[in-house]
């Protein structure tokens, strides 16, 4: 009879998978929570991500640094915590265990999975086309741009906006799938106030920056594969953004149209179609100079040396679904109710993998952010300890009003509420005030009561708009006195 060659599994009260934001903190919840008993924390990467320096910027907005570390760090602070990195290769939900690439077994009472999300890339497998999730894949993209002249970079969210703008030296075509730019995070009017930025220099040195900056020296221990953890704010700012050029920006917008096909030179020359030039360049390259083309959904084709998929992100749930009957949101995330526990019991999840199913608060909605990634892993941590303790446990407070802090084209950019009138329809009005070059407002209000802002620039106003949406306040008898400059509408509602 053959005998299981399967060694003994390891036995924990709690696993947790994944050393990014969401799996550290989930696992320094559990750890801080129960310091006699062993969390384990699985991860594919090297490294693993740690939160430091948190701070509350205002009751719901929140700063802190990231810093990339072994997981030695994070062992020698909670020396409850053993972090093993090999990827879970498999989940078997009925046994409660995971089995580690090495062939390790860990058997749990409670488990979190924090695997992340990968990016979705147009064309996958083909050379000429990047993606950029994970310090390999950031690195690779610099490698790639220190001798390119034109890239085409697809996509409209957070990275694309970035990349666009850190770009120097190097002709960029920027094709988007909306009418304006950057419409994940704000509307038609605040891409106005940024575009400006597009055709200035950059300044010379970026503004003090906070966070740890990302090295791009190979981590210990080599490459991070492909299950690397996702790079965060100031992702590209160890890296050198220069390509050839001896210019800082140089930015065309394609608006409105997605990439048809990618097609080499010979392709190209074959299909005999005509590539076009930079946009309002006399001395471009010959556009029939290029080792790869993109043909537009708009007919035009442009000729580069690589292609910048920026195109999202999917929910990285292939090692756990296999056997298990998870269910699955459409955006391809595993479900969670509001103690972030999946259909499956005994497994949460938290972070970029989970997809938040409970009923939202009026003013919340999940984005994949890095602070986001934190609140959750952190509460999974909490509902897990509850659950474990068979002990009630409330919704954190964090989930009440969606706010983010973020920086776009060197400006401050915070986000609260249903900053684009999310769900609103056309029950909504918006009040604005913009200087040019210097700060755009937007409120966003319903029945009278703010639900929403934009504010991008030194505004200063976070922490009133987030007291008058937390409170609800009916703003009507103000009208637009609300956003006039020379009120100073901190005096009427702090
Ligand atoms: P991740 O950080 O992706 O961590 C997942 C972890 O799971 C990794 O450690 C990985 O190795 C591990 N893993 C994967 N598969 C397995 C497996 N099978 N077994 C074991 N371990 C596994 N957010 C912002 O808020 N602001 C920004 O400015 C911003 N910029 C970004 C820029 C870039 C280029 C990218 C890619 C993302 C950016 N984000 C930003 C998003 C942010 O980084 C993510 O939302 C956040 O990191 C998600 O954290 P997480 O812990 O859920 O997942």
């Amino acid at each position: 009879m053959a005998a299981s060659k399967e060694a003994e599994a390891v036995r924990g009260k709690f696993v947790v998978v994944g050393g990014g934001i969401a799996g550290v903190t989930c696992a320094e919840e559990l750890a801080a929570q129960f310091p006699s008993d062993r969390v384990y924390l699985l991860t594919a990467s090297p490294l693993i991500k740690a939160t430091t320096n948190l701070k509350q910027v205002s009751r719901t907005l929140e700063a802190f640094d990231v810093e990339e570390q072994e997981g030695t760090a994070l062992e020698g602070r909670y020396p409850n915590i053993s972090v093993v990195q090999s990827a879970v290769r498999e989940l078997r939900s009925q046994e409660q265990e995971v089995v580690t690439e090495d062939g390790a077994r860990y058997r749990y009472n409670k488990l979190c999975l924090c695997a992340g999300a990968k990016a979705k890339i147009i064309a996958g497998g083909n050379p000429y086309v990047l993606g950029i999730r994970d310090t390999d894949s950031a690195r690779e993209f610099q490698r790639h741009l220190s001798s390119a002249r034109r890239v085409v970079i697809v996509g409209n969210g957070g990275i694309a906006l970035e990349l666009v703008y850190e770009l120097e030296g190097c002709q960029a075509i920027w094709a988007i799938r909306d009418g304006a730019i950057g419409n994940t995070f704000f509307d038609a009017g605040a891409a106005q106030f940024l575009l400006p930025q597009l055709g200035a220099d950059k300044p010379p040195a970026p503004l003090p920056c906070r966070r740890t900056k990302y090295t791009t020296e190979p981590p210990l221990g080599g490459g991070g594969g492909s299950v690397g953890s996702a790079l965060g704010p100031d992702w590209h700012e160890g890296l050198n953004l220069k390509a050839t050029g001896a210019f800082s920006h140089r930015v065309h917008i394609e608006a409105q149209c997605e990439v048809r096909r990618i097609l080499l030179r010979e392709e190209r020359e074959g299909l005999n179609i005509t590539a076009l030039p930079f946009p309002g360049e006399s001395d471009s390259a010959p556009s029939t100079d290029w080792p790869v083309y993109v043909q537009l959904t708009n007919g035009k084709t442009y000729g580069c040396d690589f292609i910048v998929s920026a195109t999202g992100v999917v929910p990285n749930i292939e090692p756990f679904v296999t056997g298990n009957q998870f269910d699955v949101a459409e955006d391809g995330g595993l479900r969670v109710n509001d103690h972030m526990e999946t259909s499956v019991r005994n497994i949460y999840a938290a972070g970029d993998i989970c997809t938040a199913s409970w009923e939202p608060s009026a003013l919340w909605q999940q984005m994949r952010l890095w602070t986001q990634a934190r609140q959750m892993g952190w509460y999974a941590g909490k509902c897990m300890a509850a659950d474990f303790l068979q002990q009630p446990i409330e919704m954190d407070f964090c989930f009440e009003l969606f706010a983010h802090v973020t920086k776009f084209f060197n400006y401050k950019v915070i986000l609260l509420g249903k900053y684009n009138a999310q769900g609103l329809g056309s029950d909504h009005e918006l009040l604005l005030r913009c200087t040019k070059g210097r700060e755009y407002v937007k409120a966003v209000l319903r029945g009278g009561r703010m639900v929403g802002a934009v504010l991008i620039g030194d505004t200063d106003l976070e922490e009133t708009f987030e007291n008058l949406m937390l409170n609800q306040m009916d703003l009507s008898p103000y009208g637009e006195r609300l956003l006039d400059p020379d009120v100073d509408i901190e005096d009427y509602f702090d």
